[in-house]
């Protein structure tokens, strides 16, 4: 009898197993593309050389967002913001500019037809400092605007003059060209990003709220062309960012008697401290493959090959051994989970003394969904001490919503990448960072963080690092981006319905 029940119960499993595996060959081989297929763009021209003229330009404005904002930064952006009316005139003429909170600009390229809902193009005309010491290393200075080896070098190139001047080009081109938009067109520039946008974009936002203006969709800065980054994926990654996550830091104070350190307590206001950041450390948020990341996933699967193709088809079976490679890269990790990071401990000043106190802060980036409410919780769960005092520091901030990637702005977005990139493919994304685009989230759904910045993984050092610097060739594909991008929304014959 048990040699027959044995010999039952491994037919069962062969039999499970062989269906197992048909799904998962099923499932992996029936994966069609998901991108859209649209016919290539004829690229419109672009005055390459002039252009790349103008953005070095631009980059020589020293326009640098420090802790304290300082009198000869801003005295930097009013210069740049005569600049850009010097090699601008078509597109200073063809739209009303405002200057807001002094510094930053609201350009109002009106629309023929009123009814339409309008479109915002964003970016920002500050950059970040060059970290002090790094000076030397770069191999251009990092404001001189040079152009070499087919670079635009400069802080700023990237972030995100390159995308502020590229609009600005295709306005320019579109204005000189007799292009007169259906729907209105903004383009938003704050001047404080690096910052957060406290007295730009959000006071842009604010007056569109008073004027009771409601994008079709919104366009900011953010994700980017990866190029070999993602494994199993040979073609380079178009992703657009449809949220960001949010941001809290706590601050954890110990407390214990102080005194001499000759004769110590059972507890010490370091030993409390540092134990808890020990359970924090080694209890993190639950990762999952869900949200935006599974979607990401699913859009991506069937442009992979081998094994990848294989897995993320088949997330039912293989997401477990999917999260567990995810997590062990810190980018990937980062798309899963809402992060821990502990960043600044303090305590105790001599080495005879006990301290009465101890503080750490920890930075947390929340996962859409996410409140700081619920991550204090977690942590005061998690470090099962009562005695530590826990406090949410200001500027906390909750994710994004998550913007639609079926909606009409995303699909047009999309159908731009595929007209002028065909080998790129287009997946959402979400952003580990911020941008200005999250002071707009209440006005629309559609809210996008996208330029075609192309990058491999060792250029992205190179934000907010050394060595900014942008290829006049991708450069010129950013322009034509955002060029084709206006006539398909604003054109005569919109591909947007609104
Ligand atoms: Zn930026």
């Amino acid at each position: 009898m048990k040699k027959i029940a044995y010999v039952a119960t491994a037919a069962v499993v062969a039999a499970a197993a062989v269906a197992v595996a048909a799904v998962v060959t099923l499932n992996t081989l029936r994966l069609g593309s998901r991108q859209i297929s649209v016919a290539p763009l004829i690229p419109p021209p672009v005055d390459e050389h002039g252009a790349a003229e103008r953005l070095a330009g631009a980059v020589r404005f020293k326009t640098i967002s420090y802790e304290t904002p300082s009198d000869s930064s801003r005295s930097e952006l009013l210069q740049l913001q005569s600049y850009l009316q010097a090699v601008f005139p078509k597109a200073h003429a063809a739209a009303r500019r405002e200057v807001i909170n002094k510094y930053s600009l609201l350009y109002t390229w009106i629309g023929q037809d009123p009814s339409a809902k309008p479109i915002v193009l964003m970016a920002h005309q500050d950059v970040v400092p060059i970290a002090p010491g790094t000076e030397a290393q770069w191999h251009a200075d990092p404001f001189s605007g040079e152009i070499k080896d087919g670079f635009i070098w400069g802080r700023g190139t990237w972030d995100d003059k390159g995308n502020l001047m590229a609009i600005l080009e295709a306005v320019e081109s579109l204005a000189g060209a007799g292009f007169r938009p259906e729907r209105t067109v903004y383009l938003a520039f704050g001047h404080d990003e690096e910052n957060g946008g406290e007295e730009g974009a959000k006071a842009i936002a604010a007056l569109f709220r008073q004027r009771g203006i409601r994008p079709e969709f919104v366009l900011d800065e953010g994700m980017l062309i990866t190029e070999g980054i993602m494994p199993g994926l040979d073609a380079p990654a178009a992703l657009i960012g449809i949220g960001e996550k949010g941001w809290a830091t706590l601050k954890l104070t110990a407390t214990a008697s102080p005194g001499h350190s000759s004769m110590p307590g059972s507890r010490s206001a370091i030993g409390a401290l540092a134990t808890a950041l020990q359970r924090l450390d080694s209890n993190p948020f639950p990762a999952a493959v869900a949200g935006v990341a599974r979607e990401m996933l699913y859009i991506l699967a069937p442009e992979m090959h081998g094994l990848n193709r294989v897995a993320l088809s088949n997330l039912w079976l293989f997401e477990p051994l999917i999260r567990r490679q995810l997590t062990q890269i810190p980018s990937a990790n980062a798309l899963l989970r809402t992060t821990t990071a502990i960043t600044v401990i303090r305590g105790g000043n001599k080495d005879n003394v006990l301290p009465g106190e101890a503080e750490a802060l920890v930075n947390f980036r929340l996962m859409p969904g996410e409140t700081a409410a619920g991550v204090t919780a977690h942590v005061r769960a998690v470090i099962g001490d009562p005695s530590i005092r826990i406090e949410v520091l200001p500027r906390a901030g909750e994710a994004s919503p998550v913007a639609s990637d079926s909606s009409a702005a995303y699909q047009l977005i999309a159908r731009t990448v595929r007209e002028l990139f065909p080998n790129v493919v287009v997946a959402p994304g979400l952003m580990i960072g911020g941008t200005d685009s999250r002071h707009m989230v209440r006005l629309a759904d559609n809210v996008y963080r996208f330029s075609p910045v192309r990058a491999r993984a060792q250029d992205l050092a190179r934000f907010h690092g050394t060595d900014e610097r942008i290829s006049t060739a991708n450069y010129v594909e950013i322009i034509r981006f955002y060029l084709t991008l206006i006539r398909h929304a604003a054109g005569q014959r919109e591909l947007l319905p609104s």
